[in-house]
């Protein structure tokens, strides 16, 4: 039988970043057991967007105390996250713009250099690009995006080089609990002694909640992406952008290329068995979609595509919380297709409040777990007309 000070259970961003905060806050005795691999799950799979615009002002915080720390990665972590400030443009649909300013105007407050353009800067920001149906547009010069799988990997060597013991090909197949608090963990290679458990298992959470009697509503969905080869005679290197109209993103991928996102509606799938592949139906639809904004990728060659495994909660953002019911356990559950530009501060947050008692960088009040039990699931007053989205971003 094995002991831990603290046991974490996925090694996705976020239970890397847990790892990497609990070793610089001191925590000699982790260890972060992952199933398959670093990145096997959403993570590996990740648009990763880095953006501030968020309808509500926590989210907006823990993705602007992350992106402190994706702007200075080699310095605050080591290593190379891939973060590509290529800049971020928030579009809205006509009726929203004064939601818009409102949401902008929080932003602004917590710090965030973002701005509401007009129609001709937007005009500027993307050139060639068909935007008559636009309401309204934010720009964030210093977002972009990040290499999800490199940040992980950064954040777990750096968590290594502290001490902390990483196991891949370890599956956690229960969380031990008695008399309201957290005693360890069952793995495939035996018990871990624990008085503190981080659960990270993203779309795979529900065979450890179950027999803890936890029941959060959290839906696994699959997530499609589609990747199109920069048509000829394009050249721009777009800036990452949202596109509420039309409940789309986009970025650049590699050098001349651009991957965009499309919602798709609910699509549950079995996260133990879903294909990785990326639908033919998908591909025409994020093709079309693609072209009403920019119309020369009318005729865009397909150059491939993928799936992943998100898990939504029933308000569509995530549950960040020590679980009342059992103390000791921590959580980062219901990613929502949204957690990986937040996963420093995540990481951070839960690292400060087991050990100081509470998290310092941010307030995670909003993100509770009783908030549905509570009768007070997410509501954004602010947002673009549509919420719960299964669309990652
Ligand atoms: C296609 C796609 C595009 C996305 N785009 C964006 C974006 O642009 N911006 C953004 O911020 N977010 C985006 N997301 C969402 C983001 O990737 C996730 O929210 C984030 O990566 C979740 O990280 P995680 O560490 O919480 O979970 P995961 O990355 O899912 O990691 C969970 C890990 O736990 C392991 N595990 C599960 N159960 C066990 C167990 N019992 N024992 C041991 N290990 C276990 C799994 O194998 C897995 O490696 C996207 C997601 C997808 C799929």
């Amino acid at each position: 039988m094995a002991s831990a000070d603290v046991v974490i259970v996925g090694g996705g961003a976020n239970g890397a970043s847990v790892a990497f905060h609990l070793a610089v806050l001191g925590v000699r005795n982790v260890r972060l057991l992952e199933r398959r691999h670093l990145g096997a799950g959403a993570t590996g799979k990740s648009g990763a967007l880095v953006r501030m615009h968020y309808t509500n002002e926590a989210e907006s915080r823990l993705a602007f105390e992350s992106l402190k720390t994706f702007r200075d990665f080699a310095t605050v972590v080591g290593g190379d996250c891939g973060f590509e400030p290529v800049g971020f443009v928030q579009l809205v649909p006509r009726g929203y713009e004064h939601a818009l300013s409102q949401n902008v105007e929080t932003q602004r407050r917590i710090g965030i250099e973002t701005r509401v353009v007009s129609k001709n800067e937007l005009a500027e920001l993307l050139p060639d690009c068909d935007l008559g149906d636009v309401g309204g547009a934010a720009w964030e010069p210093d977002s972009g995006f990040a290499d999800p799988n490199a940040t992980t990997f950064a954040f777990a060597d750096a968590a290594r080089r502290l001490g902390v013991a990483i196991e891949t090909g370890c599956e956690v197949t229960r969380v031990l609990a008695r008399g309201g608090r957290v005693g360890g963990v069952e793995t495939a290679r035996g018990r871990v002694d624990a008085p503190v458990v981080v659960l990270a298992p993203g779309a795979w959470a529900g065979s450890l909640l179950a027999p803890l009697g936890l029941d959060f509503g959290l839906r696994p969905h699959r997530i499609q992406v589609a990747v199109f080869r920069w048509p000829h005679g394009f050249t721009l290197r777009h800036p990452a952008v949202i596109d509420a109209v039309h409940h789309s993103w986009l970025r650049p991928e590699g050098e001349a290329a651009t991957l965009i996102g499309v919602e798709l509606g609910a699509g549950h799938a079995d996260p133990d068995a879903y294909d990785e592949g990326v639908d033919a139906a998908y591909v025409a639809l994020c093709r079309k979609t693609l072209a009403t904004r920019f119309p020369a990728f009318g005729e865009a060659t397909m150059r491939g595509g993928w799936a992943g495994m998100i898990m939504m909660s029933p308000d569509g953002r995530p549950i960040i919380d020590e679980i009342p019911s059992v103390r000791g356990l921590y959580a980062m559950l219901g990613d929502s297709g949204t957690s990986f530009k937040t996963s420093p501060a995540i990481g951070k947050c839960l690292a400060e409040w087991i050990v100081h008692g509470r998290p310092r960088t941010a307030d995670l009040g909003p993100f509770r777990s009783t908030r549905f039990a509570e009768g007070r699931p997410w509501h954004d007053p602010t947002n673009y007309g549509a919420e719960r989205l299964t669309i990652s971003r």
